[in-house]
């Protein structure tokens, strides 16, 4: 039988991307010498306020940062559905496009893994990929509750335990720390600074042209 693909599939408000969202994913990319890294850019989120700049505009902002990078890729499915974003909404359509075999891995930062229990149908998520918590040296992850148990029952320790399966289970797996935040570059923005080190060119120059990120 040949290799099924691996996927890696990143939502998020991307409210803009940044180096720290390119960089981990590109190593998580390698780590999981995964065939394709996507990005999935959330149209309403659930959890919070609709972000002030426009879906569209994320969108393309997460193009222009990943042009020419081989292996990126963004997925705007979410954009068509005017609803709330659910991921097992997405899940449920990728896994249906992909087929049963292909390893199907949703990544989170540890902040948004915490909260999991939180979101729509999250019980049914590992039915449809495998979850992967970008996690830093320091991190720290409930130790009781629903999310302590889910990763109490569902963790593997290694890429190529997870790698057998194409879901159902959960990984964390230690990343370079890249302490950058969208949070911090809207702010940098709004103080009129221009957070150059944070962010792809094309994506800095997108800013500056459609005048994102001047007022609250
Ligand atoms: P905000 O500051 O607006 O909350 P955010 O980057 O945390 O921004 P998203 O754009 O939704 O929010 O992030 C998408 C995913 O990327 C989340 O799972 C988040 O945990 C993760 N992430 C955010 N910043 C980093 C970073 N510097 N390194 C690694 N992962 C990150």
């Amino acid at each position: 039988m040949t290799k099924p693909p691996v996927i890696a599939l990143l939502g998020g408000t991307f409210d803009p991307i940044h180096n720290g969202h390119l960089l981990s994913a590109q190593e998580l990319k390698a780590v999981l010498a995964a065939d394709e890294f996507r990005f999935i850019p959330c149209h309403r989120p659930p959890h919070r306020a609709t972000p002030g700049v426009s879906s569209q505009q994320r969108l393309a902002m997460v193009e222009l940062a990943i042009a020419g990078k081989p292996g990126l890729s963004v997925d705007g499915r979410e954009l068509q559905r005017d609803q709330l974003s659910y991921t097992i909404d997405t899940l449920i359509e990728l896994r249906r496009e992909y087929g049963e075999h292909a390893v199907l891995c949703w990544v989170m930062g540890v902040d948004a893994f915490c909260h999991l229990d939180t979101w729509h149908r999250w019980q049914e998520l590992l039915d449809y990929a495998h979850i992967i918590v970008m996690a830093r040296p320091e991190a720290t992850l409930p130790t009781q509750g629903p999310v302590a148990e889910l990763l109490a029952a569902h963790q593997v320790e290694t890429v190529a335990v997870l790698l057998q399966q194409p879901a159902g289970q959960l990984l964390l797996q230690t990343l370079t720390p890249y302490p950058i935040s969208a949070t911090a570059i809207r702010q940098a923005f709004r103080e009129g600074k221009r957070p150059s080190q944070a962010l792809p060119e094309p994506v800095l120059n997108y800013i500056e042209q459609h005048q994102l990120y001047r007022s609250e």
